[in-house]
């Protein structure tokens, strides 16, 4: 066992503060990787103040993870020492299913979530990236492109692939009408990523405030949903809305900006429920769908995709200790668009 230092959430009502605990030795196929970066997703506050109602504690968040291999076990080949190395959101799944090649492992009941849950053989919990160091399967490590920086690249491992998976699916390219919903964490990537793939992209976010940004980093509109004309004008206008809210919000409002057989993928998770009114489905014969992370496989083609784009998340760089003040401003959608805690600062 090797002692890891970390932060960590004591409960659901307590603030992050230094922690230390054992990190397991590695097994054959295991990848020693010292975390120099981890991204804070709103995932990571959700689950930190248990809003998801499944929370273990002490809990260590963080699953976008980049960092250097420091050792591997015996019988891995696909990395080796020195190696710039990513670690997203989970780090087991059910192996039949990989077996199949089905490459939707996220889905399956076997996932081992990276942090807030418990390792394949049922023994210890995981524990996340706000740590110097992780100890993965070989299988769920990713590489990173040599031309993406560690720091801006980590974001990719979810808000990346979140945003990239969905776009794939529902087949965003040239000629399609996409709206972003929230021009946070994950709505950048959106953008970013829709725009390479050759959509049109329009952001609907609350106020114009960050209206030139959006258009820099790739879309061609920009609409404040505090304005109801925007619901009026943009009525019937879209292929594919992904919807990074997460909060309670008026689905049916945005329903009603799809064109006929549009679709609607929900990828943000408001605490409560929203309800849907039937016609704002029947209505144009839509679809209200969601999407979570990505593969291990589409994950890899993501971050090969960005390297070829040069796509990268906009960053803030934080001290660690500066975590709780970072949770405070991602609420108040204060961020330009993803905080990254620098390890070195542990
Ligand atoms: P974030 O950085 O906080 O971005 C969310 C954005 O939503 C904000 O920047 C804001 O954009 C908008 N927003 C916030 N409050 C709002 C409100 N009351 N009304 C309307 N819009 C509001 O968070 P994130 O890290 O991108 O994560 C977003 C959500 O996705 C979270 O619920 C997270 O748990 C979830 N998530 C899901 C997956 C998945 O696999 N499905 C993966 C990762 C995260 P504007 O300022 O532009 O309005
Ligand atoms: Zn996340």
């Amino acid at each position: 066992m090797a002692i890891a230092k970390g932060y960590a959430a004591t409960d659901a009502s307590q603030p992050l503060t230094p922690f230390t605990f054992e990190r397991r030795d590695p097994n054959e196929d295991d990848v020693v990787i010292s975390v120099k970066y981890c991204g804070v997703c709103h995932s990571d506050i959700h689950q930190a103040r248990n809003e998801w109602g499944n929370g273990i504690f002490p809990m260590v968040p963080g699953h976008e993870v980049a960092g250097i291999v420091t050792a591997v076990g015996s019988r891995v080949t696909k990395f080796k020492t020195g190696d710039r190395v990513g670690v997203g959101c989970f780090v087991n799944s059910c192996t039949k299913c990989a077996e199949r090649n089905v490459d939707l492992e996220q889905y399956m009941p076997g996932i081992v979530q990276t942090y807030n849950d418990v390792e394949a053989d049922g023994t210890t919990p995981t524990y996340g990236g706000y740590s110097d160091s992780i100890v993965v399967k070989e299988g769920y490590v990713l590489s990173f492109p040599d031309n993406l920086p560690l720091d801006a690249a980590a974001p990719l491992l979810c808000a990346g692939i979140t945003l990239y998976s969905p776009l794939h699916h529902w087949k965003a390219g040239p000629g399609k009408n996409v709206a972003i919903v929230g021009m946070g964490g994950l709505g950048h990537m959106g953008v970013k990523i829709g725009h390479a793939m050759g959509a049109e992209v329009t952001v609907l976010s609350q106020s114009l405030s960050k209206k030139e940004d959006g258009l820099k980093l790739g879309a061609s509109h920009y609409y404040a949903t505090s304005d109801p004309k925007t619901f009026t004008t943009l009525a019937g206008t879209f292929d594919l809305i992904i919807c990074t809210v997460g909060t309670v919000i008026d689905w049916n409002a945005y329903l009603n900006l799809l064109k006929i057989d549009g679709t609607m993928v929900l990828v943000g998770v408001p605490e409560h429920p929203v309800p849907v009114h039937a016609f704002s489905v029947i209505g144009g014969r839509k679809s209200l769908a969601g999407s979570g992370i990505g593969s291990i496989k589409e994950t890899q083609e993501m971050l090969d995709f960005c390297g070829k784009h040069n796509i990268v998340a906009e960053i803030e760089t934080i001290d660690i200790k500066d975590i709780n003040q970072a949770y405070e401003r991602v609420l108040k959608s204060d961020v330009r668009y993803r905080f990254v805690i620098d390890m070195a600062s542990l």
